[in-house]
């Protein structure tokens, strides 16, 4: 297998693997061409693999147009917005642990405030909980088109290059990976015990995490000035972004609604007038 080399975007400060010796590639976040080779900082592991596509593009353009058209609040030609798709695999790191979670809720009861608190331990297993490496996924972004199943995981010679490389050590991803671990077992207790409200501390044991390669969709489209983005899991086919309401039909609907409220007050009254007509005579 031929060496890897790192090297990185003077114009937006992007960073992919690439083969060492072969001329640089043009940026795949900017389209520039100024790449120089860098060290990454101490502590970025290369990814211990990716996982593969599972959508193909035409696929990934169907989901989008389903999504387009999920609402009757978009605009009726959204479904036929000119959508600029690439397939990336972006980097993230994958967490796993068990959680023994100490926590206080105030959850209802027969007291005269309808409230009682209540205290406790609980113990859950988090296996693969993500957080992206790299500014081109956001953590909600993630979140929303998670979960990736990592038991796949590929070799990474077998990876189309470039991909984009990590930029979080692995004590800055441990600390996302708790808090996404420790957040995710709090939103468990809460739905589990009903509570309006809970404070929890966490202890990990069996904390295993490494860094991978996600398989994502990133697309964007032009609505008038505005620049919308989309973002589709590569396995699941699971999307998220941002969808335009369209104006016209909403301010439509309020006119005819508030139309419809004149008309039945109108008729009303008219009704009324009706009504007390026979007494006059
Ligand atoms: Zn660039």
């Amino acid at each position: 297998m031929a060496e890897l080399i790192a090297v990185r975007c003077e114009a937006c400060g992007g960073a992919v693997a690439w083969t060492a010796g072969k001329p640089a590639p043009a940026c795949i976040f900017c389209g520039a061409t100024a790449l120089d080779t860098y060290t990454p900082p101490e502590g970025v592991e290369p990814p211990e693999g990716f996982l593969d596509f599972q959508v193909e593009e035409r696929a990934a353009r169907q989901l989008f147009k389903k999504r387009a058209s999920d609402s009757i609040w978009y605009p009726s030609d959204l479904r036929n917005a000119r959508l600029e798709l690439k397939a990336v695999l972006v980097p993230a790191w994958s967490w796993s642990a068990r959680l023994e979670t100490h926590y206080t809720a105030i959850v209802a009861g027969h007291t005269r405030s309808g409230k009682r608190p209540v205290a406790g331990t609980d113990e859950w297993a988090a296996d693969g909980v993500l957080v992206p490496s790299s500014p081109t996924l956001s953590r909600q972004e993630l979140t929303a088109i998670s979960p990736f199943q990592s038991a796949e995981l590929r070799p990474l010679g077998e990876a189309v290059l470039p991909y984009e490389l990590g930029s979080l050590t692995r004590t800055a991803a441990r600390a996302q990976g708790e808090d996404g671990m420790g957040r995710a077992h709090q939103a468990r207790l809460r739905g589990e015990l009903a509570a309006s409200q809970v404070e929890t501390a966490t202890l990990f044991h069996e904390l295993r995490g490494g860094p991978l390669l996600l398989p994502v969709w990133i697309g964007a489209y032009r609505r008038g000035e505005a620049l919308h983005r989309v973002v589709i899991n590569g396995q699941t086919g699971a999307i998220t972004g941002s969808f335009p309401y369209s104006w016209w039909k909403i301010l439509f609907a309020v006119a005819l609604v508030i139309g419809l409220i004149l008309l039945c007050t109108g008729g009303a009254g008219l009704a009324g007038v009706v009504s007390q007509a026979p007494r006059r005579f």
